[in-house]
């Protein structure tokens, strides 16, 4: 993540917000991991007119503010978030009938499986896949999240977006270009070594379904869950499936499946999951690295492989560790 951060003005900004900043908050209890350093300052926002107003705010004097959604999908490194850290707790749906189904807009705090639980109740179809998705309907437009042969893409309309110098827009899927855990807001932001701008809402396109079905497949899909993947806490799938191939398999066939490092270790159920396998707060984002750098190189060593994170980083020195994990020979 690129700088300069400047944690006075992320400060008066926050406090001119009436958002009640902290400083020097640790992390690791927002992480689904449980690990990571501190926030230089941590504002939370409960409304989606706040998360745009700040990041305006922060934009104008160059800063970029770090939106955590369910911290699900980010690896925060041991030396924190510099700068401002915006903890995303925009929880508002609206549903708003349409001729041919049901437009729902949704704030980008909104944890998917929750989206999708309301859905179901609503007699709406398509957001099955998302009941045993962690996360936010932000971090989910980001990522493309998905599971059980769909994704977000699929039903996704728009999202609003606070990009740098404009005011907030509203950008269709087209744009939003989203693809296997990626978007065009994911690929920017890496391209300029910054966070993703802000989405601020979104927009999911609903038909109206059989409740029963949808009550069905959302209890197939949690069951599938708990049969195949671990309760520890972890960051889900650590590394992307390679084409043709499934990462956690190359990683058991490599014999990862006893690796440790510190209180991280490779997951027996779901090799893809690396688990903190300590009490919450013990274990360290250095392990988690160390541990990811090791399954690769044994992958590699075994199969060609060279497995490429799914899992984002943040923190001072992310872009160092992901170029490393990116490339061998980084
Ligand atoms: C047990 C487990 C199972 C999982 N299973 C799946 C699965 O089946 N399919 C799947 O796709 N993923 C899965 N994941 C990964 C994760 O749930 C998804 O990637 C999820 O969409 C991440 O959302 P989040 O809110 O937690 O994102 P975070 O980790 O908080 O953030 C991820 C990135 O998105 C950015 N971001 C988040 N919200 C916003 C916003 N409002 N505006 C701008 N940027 C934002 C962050 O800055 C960061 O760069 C799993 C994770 C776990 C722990």
């Amino acid at each position: 993540m690129a700088g300069p951060w400047n944690p006075a003005a992320a400060l008066r900004m926050a406090r001119t917000l009436n958002l009640d900043p902290r400083t020097e908050i640790s992390l690791a209890p927002y992480s689904s991991i449980r690990i990571g350093g501190p926030a230089e300052v941590l504002a939370t926002v409960r409304r989606a007119t706040d998360l745009a107003r700040l990041a305006a705010c922060a934009q104008s004097e160059g800063q970029f503010p770090f939106v955590l959604g369910g911290g699900s999908n980010t690896l925060i490194l041991d030396d924190g978030i510099p700068g401002l850290t915006v903890l995303n707790l925009c929880r508002e749906v609206v549903f708003e009938p349409q001729p041919d189904g049901v437009l729902v807009r949704t704030d980008s705090g909104m944890p998917l499986a929750q989206l999708a639980r309301m859905t179901i109740r609503k007699g709406l179809t398509g957001l099955e896949w998302a009941v045993s998705v962690p996360g936010t309907v932000g971090g989910a437009v980001v990522g493309n999240a998905g599971a059980h042969g769909s994704d977000t893409a699929q039903h996704l309309v728009a999202a609003e977006v606070a990009m740098p110098g404009q005011e907030p827009e509203w950008l269709s899927v087209r744009e939003l270009d989203l693809a296997y855990r990626d978007s065009a807001l994911k690929r920017t932001a890496a391209n300029h070594r910054v966070p993703p701008a802000p989405v601020l809402r979104a927009q999911f396109q609903l038909r109206p379904g059989d409740p029963e079905q949808s009550r069905a497949a959302a209890k197939t899909n949690l069951e599938h869950r708990r049969r195949s993947q671990p309760v520890l806490p972890s960051l889900g799938s650590t590394f992307r499936n390679p084409p043709n191939g499934f990462a956690g398999t190359l990683i058991e066939q490599a014999g990862c499946k006893n690796l440790r490092c510190g209180a991280v270790g490779v997951d027996t159920l779901h090799a893809n999951f690396l688990v903190n396998l300590g009490t919450p707060g013990t274990g360290r984002a250095a392990d988690v690295l160390q541990l990811m750098a090791s399954v690769q190189v044994r992958v590699r060593n075994e199969t060609g492989i060279w497995l490429k994170p799914e899992i984002g980083l943040a923190g001072r020195e992310a872009d160092r560790y992901t170029a490393a994990l990116l490339n061998p020979s980084a």
